[in-house]
């Protein structure tokens, strides 16, 4: 099929057009494969991280394709985005959506093959005007994104998706592109037969963003250790909080504490307020946004420099989608996650809630991602493990790969806090036993005998130090769970570690000190060079005259490598990555000023 007469455009074709219409100086990853089959006339699914650069893999053929690429995207607030970023490269785009008013313009602009990109959302699929208007035109590509959603394995099924099918079979000559960030093993093949796409169309990228430095440490305060991640990267960041009132509490005492801007977001706010919070920090290059996970889908804001989770979040598959909104254009961002043990006891108490047939697949879940937390090793390894990756052993960009810690046995320290929780009746919190252990003469203990324990005070020394980290790595492991009244009580297979058979290790704990989490600190944002800074103000005017978002102007890259090569004419403009033809005309002339006046 592959063979025809006409070999039509093929892919060094479509490099000098990715340079031209793009200024990237090469496709990244498996860009080329996709945009390869896409050329080819072959139906595809793409299954490629956040930030891996989906969207080009349509955009950039329905330049050169005879005819429209159809898009088929799910959020309204997306579409807009890739409008304007699209249009800013100089490619003929429009949407047809319940937000537009221009309906009539963009179906006459279709229906004379003046547009490269049409967005469209599912529930159009099904309707017959629709239909009856692509059959009016001609089409180059169906190009369906977030195809997830077509998939009841997948974590987003939308209904609507399932309309796709007979639509595009209804115009069968016609390629399709599937694209998904997040889709496991069983979800890409159903996928692959809900869409109608070979399964020798499936492409694979790998899961890793080399660019985004992991670290995760136990949460001892919350507020400081944000207030320090704020302080060291200066760019937008996000902070995952898990209840509505601590995104309240974060966002004021953040804002307070580094004179930032902050805002939070989270479900409980009117719609209007949450739609200008978000617009607000969609276009802000400095802002930190305080949310629930409700703030997510539909953000596609590629300079955010941190995401922190203040809490851990509800398995490694969240996670990776959480981290992922930071770092998509490709310069260094970090994912912190701060995590306490009562996360743990917690989510793994409400397991016993859930139904008998999921309790077990609910609790190896949270022992992938107690893995994840505890490890000594590569956050990188594990994660991409966990998704049938076979990573390197060390990744050289995460807390343990930079500062690997101590591992240390702790076993016999496990074992007294086994024995003084099964002593004391099961129903004390660590704040009891803790005195208990260490011999505090406290009323309380005193009241309950428990000073004349066999565990009372034998606990001393450095050991003492040890406790906490010794509870929560039990409570992670699930080997101590929490009462409804918080009292710790024994659980899974402890008779193991009680007799010995099993040993306990932990990583040494972070000290709590000032210079701690300064080693995460990488500052990704750099201020202080006058000709960047300059370059971002002028960006900044430009953003504003136009209505759109800092970045659609320029990425940050683009204006440091501006301010390291300093071009003095278009011609050495055009060589920076990300000045294409209609930003090189848009902006060229303007910026090779600020870089004179330099
Ligand atoms: P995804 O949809 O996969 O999350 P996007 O399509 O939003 O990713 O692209 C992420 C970022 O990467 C965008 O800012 C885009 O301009 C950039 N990008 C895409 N392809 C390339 C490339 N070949 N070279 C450099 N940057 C690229
Ligand atoms: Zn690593």
């Amino acid at each position: 099929m592959s063979q025809t007469l006409d070999p039509g455009p093929d892919l060094d074709m479509a490099r000098d057009e990715l340079r031209r219409l793009f200024g990237f100086p090469d496709f990244r990853g498996k860009q080329a494969d996709v945009v390869a089959r896409v050329l080819r006339g072959e139906s595809t699914l793409a299954v490629m991280p956040t930030g891996a650069g989906k969207s080009l893999t349509y955009q950039l053929p329905a330049t050169m394709l005879e005819g429209t690429c159809v898009v088929i995207s799910p959020l309204i607030a997306l579409m807009h985005d890739q409008l304007r970023a699209a249009r800013a490269n100089g490619i003929r785009a429009a949407t047809l959506t319940s937000a537009d008013a221009d309906w009539r313009e963009t179906m006459d602009a279709f229906r004379a093959g003046e547009l490269d990109l049409l967005y469209v959302a599912p529930e159009r699929a099904s309707q017959q005007g629709f239909r009856d208007l692509l059959g009016s035109a001609k089409l180059a590509l169906f190009a369906v994104d977030e195809a997830h959603c077509v998939s009841e394995w997948g974590h987003d099924f939308r209904p609507d998706y399932r309309q796709l099918r007979p639509l595009m079979d209804a115009f069968a000559h016609v390629p399709r592109l599937a694209l998904t960030a997040t889709a496991d093993a069983h979800t890409r093949a159903d996928i692959l037969t809900q869409l109608g796409i070979p399964s020798d169309g499936l492409i694979v990228a790998g899961f890793d963003r080399p660019n985004i430095r992991y670290a995760i440490r136990p949460r001892d305060s919350l507020p400081r250790q944000l207030e320090r991640l704020c302080h060291d990267h200066p760019g937008p960041g996000i902070v995952y909080a898990p209840t509505r009132r601590k995104v309240e509490q974060l966002a004021e005492a953040l804002g307070k504490a580094t004179g930032r801007p902050v805002l939070p977001y989270h479900a409980g706010l009117p719609p209007e307020v949450r739609a200008a919070n978000q617009a607000a920090f969609v276009s802000s290059e400095d802002m930190v946004m305080v949310a629930t996970i409700a703030f997510g889908m539909g953000i596609d804001k590629p300079d955010v420099r941190f995401v922190a989770h203040a809490a851990t979040p509800k398995s490694i598959e969240a996670y990776y989608q959480e981290t992922g909104r930071a770092g998509r254009d490709g310069d260094p961002a970090v994912a912190l996650l701060l995590w306490g043990a009562g996360d743990f006891a917690q989510a793994r108490s409400r397991v016993a809630e859930v139904e008998e047939a999921r309790q077990h697949g609910e609790r190896q879940r949270l022992d992938a991602l107690a893995g994840l937390v505890e490890t000594a090793g590569c956050r990188r390894a594990v994660l991409l493990r966990h998704f049938g990756e076979n990573p390197p052993e060390n990744c050289g960009n995460c807390d343990n790969c930079i500062d690997p810690p101590e591992l240390i046995d702790v076993t016999k320290l496990a074992q007294k806090l086994l024995s003084a929780a099964y002593r004391t009746g099961q129903s004390f919190g660590f704040g009891h036993l803790q005195k208990v252990l260490t011999g505090v003469d406290d009323e309380r203990v005193r009241a309950k005998a428990h000073d004349k324990l066999s565990v009372f005070g034998i606990v001393e020394g450095e050991e003492a130090a040890l406790l906490q980290p010794v509870a929560r790595a039990l409570q992670a492991r699930g080997f101590l769970t929490q009462t409804e009244h918080g009292g710790l009580q024994l659980a899974g297979d402890v008779r193991a570690i009680l007799s010995g058979e099993t040993n306990i290790g932990i990583t040494r704990p972070p000290e709590r000190s000032r210079s701690r989490s300064r080693r995460s600190g990488n500052t990704p944002n750099p201020t202080g060079d006058p000709l960047f800074d300059a370059l971002r103000t002028l960006r900044r005017d430009l953003a504003a005259e136009a209505g759109v978002p800092p970045y659609v102007v320029f990425h940050d890259a683009a204006l440091r490598a501006m301010a390291a090569d300093r071009p003095v004419n278009l011609s050495e403009m055009s060589q920076i990555p990300g000045v294409g033809a209609k930003k090189l005309e848009a902006y060229g002339e303007a910026f090779l000023k600020a870089i004179d006046e330099h």
